[in-house]
């Protein structure tokens, strides 16, 4: 996924970016970078990666270095950022957020042109995609141009900053699937992903900006350069898994969207006739769901197990798929006298693949539970995204819903069966609900409607992206 944080100050503005890039770290686990430019030296940039140290503890040495009233730096997930790029549009500093499923076609278009080469490898693709955007960004005459035709070129998902000399272009992708939210204090403005970024640094929240909408920042506030355009899809996962509980979205706080959401799982169970003892959440995007469930329910919340954090402060992603399950199963240590004997409800984000999920409730078993409810907090997940960078993404057979049609249906079914499966409302759906239960053994499995998610996140469901439950673009 990855996420950025940008300032321009009448004051040296690196710490403002070390600051609100740091609170970018739970969106990535590659790599951090930075670039702050002084008029005189030109831009000073320092990439670390981050998959086993912090972006603070790997940055902190080029944040104390650095002076400059203009800076950027990101949080990423796939290549080294922010790029320094030297072109007819000038010299800027580039970092992006987003997906490009057709990377290969605008490579070979551009090594067609004759006038394009790429230097950087990502560790995914053949090149660094955020090179690949500064290529098309350059193809027009002004920035603006630019970013709105590599905006248009892409298949998937770009929102970027891009630092001249001058101040920082912002620019929110196409339909507004992840967030660019702008700052201001007396003497500084700031873009940044996450709203929550720029609070401790004195900011507040001018405006969020709209689908497509590119705005150019200086230390004074900002100017229009594109306007927003009126479609809308806002990534709803964005509420239920990403975004750090502090977070706003569209102006609606993660926390408290998880919290309404875990409430209408309770109203939907409250005819149900199950006695629980706790209700606990998965750590860390499933307890503010749980804690919605258990005021709504009176049912108390308890946290049957704990995240050991001292030594699991961060995400750590291995790459082999059996290890990243044995880390998910370190990091949570049960509490016998809370499980032993006791019925549970837990709520997680969402179920994807099912093997964490089932692993837990295997563990809950053996721990002495006696009854496992699971509610996620969002639809099956049908559909491996296809616009961001999602690292829970995978191939649509390894998702559990798809495995269980393949099976209910004898075979890999048509797109118009698959679809029959994404309405809550069918008995095929409620088959392959059924069987998801069965197959991870859980006491009961209720997951909330599509409504139930827009009306927690307060976004009518027509603006936000349900792709991944739906399989609705
Ligand atoms: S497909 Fe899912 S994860 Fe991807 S943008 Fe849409 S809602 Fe978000």
């Amino acid at each position: 996924m990855g996420g950025f944080f940008g300032a321009v100050s009448k004051q040296n503005v690196a710490w403002d970016v070390f600051f609100g890039t740091d609170y970018h770290s739970h969106l990535g686990t590659y790599v951090g970078g930075m670039a702050v430019y002084d008029e005189e030296a030109g831009f000073d940039r320092s990439i670390h990666r981050i998959t086993s140290t912090q972006f603070r503890t790997a940055l902190e040495g080029a944040a104390s270095r650095m002076n400059g009233h203009i800076g950027i730096g990101c949080i990423a997930d796939n290549d080294p950022q922010p790029l320094l790029v030297y072109s007819r549009l000038g010299s800027y500093a580039i970092t992006t957020v987003g997906r490009i499923n057709n990377s290969k076609e605008l490579v070979d278009r551009a090594i067609a042109d004759g006038h394009a080469q790429f230097l950087e490898r990502s560790r995914f693709v053949g090149i660094n995609e955020t090179e690949l955007v500064a290529s098309l960004v350059n193809e027009k005459e002004t920035i603006e141009e630019g970013i709105r035709h590599a905006q248009e070129m892409i298949d998937g998902s770009l929102s970027l900053l891009i630092a001249t000399s001058e101040g920082i272009y912002a620019a929110r992708d196409l339909v507004g699937r992840t967030p660019v939210v702008i700052g201001i204090k007396d003497d500084a403005c700031c873009a940044s992903f996450e709203s929550h970024a720029y609070l401790n640094l004195g900011y507040r929240t001018l405006k969020e900006l709209g689908p497509a909408e590119v705005v150019f920042i200086t230390a004074d506030g900002i100017e229009p350069k594109l306007a927003p355009l009126p479609k809308k899809r806002t990534c709803a996962f964005m509420w239920t898994y990403y975004g750090y509980p502090t977070a706003n979205y569209e102006g609606v706080n993660v926390e408290a969207s998880r919290n309404r959401c875990g409430a209408m799982l309770a109203e939907n169970d409250k005819d149900k006739n199950y006695h629980i003892d706790y209700v606990g959440g998965i750590p860390d995007s499933g307890t503010a769901a749980a804690i919605g469930y258990a005021n709504a329910s009176g049912v108390p919340f308890a946290r049957p197990f704990i995240k050991y954090t001292p030594t699991w402060p961060r995400s750590f992603m291995p790459q082999n798929q059996s290890m990243r399950n044995q880390v998910a199963h370190m990091k949570l240590i049960p509490i016998d006298e809370l499980i032993r004997d006791k019925s549970l409800l837990l709520v997680d984000d969402s179920i994807v693949r099912g093997t964490q999920m089932g692993e837990t409730v295997d563990f809950l078993y053996e721990s002495g539970a006696r009854e496992v409810h699971v509610r996620p907090a969002c639809p099956p997940v049908m559909y491996g995204c296809k616009y961001l960078n999602f690292s829970r993404s995978t191939s649509d057979m390894d998702l559990i819903a798809r495995r269980c049609i393949v099976e209910l249906e004898g075979g890999v079914p048509s797109e118009e069966r698959l679809a029959v499966y994404t309405d809550s409302t069918t008995p095929e759906h409620k088959a392959m609900v059924e069987l998801i239960r069965e197959k991870l053994k859980f006491t009961s499995l209720e997951y909330p409607s599509v409504e139930m998610v827009s009306k927690s996140v307060q976004v009518p469901e027509d603006e936000i992206c349900t792709y991944c439950w739906t399989g609705r673009e």
